[in-house]
This record gives C-alpha cells, structure tokens and sequence, in this order.
C-alpha cells in the first residue's frame, strides 16, 4: 500500500475520525478503493459502477495518531512529506525551508538538513 499526504484537498471537511476541522494537511482516503484481500469492506456496488466511492477525510493529528499506532506503515513516507513552518516539527513527516534554503526534515532532535 502506497499512502501520501494530500496537501491539496478543500477545506470545509471535517475530519471524519475526530470531528474537527480539516487542516491544510491531511488524507482525503478512498477506503473502498483501497484494495482489500479476502473482503472487509464490500465494494462490489462501487466496482461496478453504481455507487460512488466513499472517502474518509482525516486531519494531520489523526494521521500522527494512525501512523504512530502502526509505526511499520509509517515507514512507507518518506521524510519531509508535508510542509510546516513551526519552530518545532509537527510531526516526524514535516519539511522546512531554512533562512538560507536548506530544505530541513523532521527527526527526533528537531529540524535537520535532509541528506541527498
Ligand atoms: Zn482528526
Ligand atoms: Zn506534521
């Protein structure tokens, strides 16, 4: 499963896990597209064609909280996946343009110069 940070939904959502407005940052999922093995969530209507997909939207602390939870799936993203102009990062997945234009990626100590 590939999964990436979607900075370009709309705003207006809420966030379906925790009821709070959806920030910049955040997934838009399409969990009935998702691809499932042996079924889970039954998306034959949707397959062919005669239902529209349903999406979750979930906000930037939910994702944290997701990705902190199955940490194994976190290591599928990649440093510096969404922009955050903190003093500190947000997250372990945020990136930053340095004063000089060093891009900066989040690791346990702070921002650092992502290596090439
Ligand atoms: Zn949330
Ligand atoms: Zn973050």
């Amino acid at each position: 499963m590939s999964v990436a940070l979607d900075t370009d939904e709309p705003l207006g959502h809420i966030c379906d896990a925790c009821g709070s407005g959806l920030p910049t940052q955040g997934w838009h999922v399409p969990y009935q597209q998702m691809g499932y093995y042996n079924g889970f969530t039954d998306n034959l209507d949707v397959l062919l064609s005669e239902e529209e997909p349903k999406y979750w939207f979930l906000c930037h602390d939910c994702i944290v909280k997701f990705l902190t939870l199955f940490p194994r799936l976190g290591e599928f993203l990649d440093q510096g996946e969404h922009p955050c102009d903190a003093e500190a990062p947000c997250c372990s997945w945020a990136w930053k343009l340095a004063e000089d234009g060093t891009l900066l990626v989040a690791n346990a100590d702070g921002w650092v110069a992502k290596s090439k």
